[in-house]
């Protein structure tokens, strides 16, 4: 209808919040520190402008209450092979009542310069997830590599350990009390408080250094076994669902995905020789073609572009 806000711009569903919830409907005049009740006339009752204000505060507690149940696990690393735009989930329905989930093109589906088709969601995931399965946990290589690597950069740069830090600074602060009450004995101040001072902090600072030494006992170093350990969790377990499993590899694995119509690129966390990510590509088309170079993944469990509700 043309109409805008009270500024001049267009309604955004911003507006509508603050128009849902500002008591100048109900007669409440508030401006400028004058706080008036029924001080301008009301054209909403109070008892429909509370229940307004009663859905507000279910809704706020329960924000995922009308979203879809669906989560795109790809989401937010998977762009478009054609024209780079990100790709996000979307959903619709089949002709026969059946809500489908595909990623799409957000290139496609804003400015239309992009002719990527939709893939659905399920198949696309169980090829990335499969295929990552393949390159990185089937392969002892990768596994040695990553708990040799893992291992190389916890010695390097270890990760700051509070009740350690902590130890440390209280020595730190012990050894420079005792150097200022040195001074102050070499100053020729030596009462008998002085000297039972003394021998308290003498007596923390032994204590200090035990427990520094016995507790980097007890941490130890990370080894490559318990890095090759914690690799070999994150494997499905049992009775884990595909999604709640796919989204726990992927998180820790891929980092970036590009999608073709015909393959899909996975690009991994982790590094090559060329200090480049590790990637491979993935073939979508149902005959998988010959494996490209570098890719290890024979992928036959193709079913892709259902023709009947594709796009
Ligand atoms: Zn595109």
């Amino acid at each position: 209808m043309g109409c805008r806000t009270s500024r001049g711009s267009l309604f955004n569903k911003n507006s509508l919040r603050t128009v849902l919830r500002n008591e100048k409907y109900i007669g409440v005049y508030d401006a400028y520190g004058v706080h008036v009740e029924g001080g301008v006339p009301a054209i909403i009752d109070t008892a429909l402008f509370q229940r307004v204000q009663n859905r507000i505060a279910v809704n706020r507690r329960n924000p995922a209450r009308y979203k879809a149940h669906e989560k795109y696990v790809l989401s937010g690393k998977i762009y478009c092979g054609y024209c780079n735009a990100p790709i996000i989930g979307i959903s619709g329905t089949s002709k026969s009542e059946q809500k489908r989930y595909y990623y799409a093109c957000t290139g496609k589906i804003r400015t239309k310069n992009c002719t990527k088709k939709n893939i659905r969601k399920a198949t696309l995931e169980k090829i990335v997830a499969d295929g990552t399965v393949e390159f990185i946990l089937n392969s002892p290589q990768r596994i040695d590599y990553i708990a040799h690597r893992c291992v190389e950069l916890h010695s390097a740069n270890p990760l700051p350990n509070t009740e350690l830090v902590y130890l440390e600074s209280q020595l730190a602060d012990t050894k420079k009390a005792l150097s200022n009450l040195l001074t102050a004995i070499e100053n020729g101040i030596f009462t008998k408080t002085t000297k039972q001072r003394l021998s308290e902090l003498e007596q923390t600072q032994e204590n200090l250094e035990f427990e520094i030494e016995s507790y980097k006992l007890r941490v130890p170093e990370l080894t490559e076994k318990q890095v090759k350990y914690m690799l070999s969790q994150m494997t499905q377990r049992p009775d884990e669902p595909d999604d709640i499993y796919r989204e726990r590899l992927l998180d820790c694995f891929v980092n970036s995905v590009h999608l073709y119509d015909d393959k899909v690129i996975v690009s991994f966390n982790l590094t090559n020789k060329k200090a480049t990510l590790e990637s491979v590509t993935l073939s979508l088309l149902k005959k998988a073609t010959p494996a490209q170079k570098g890719a290890v993944c024979e992928c036959s469990f193709l079913d892709l572009f259902g023709g009947d509700d594709g796009n």
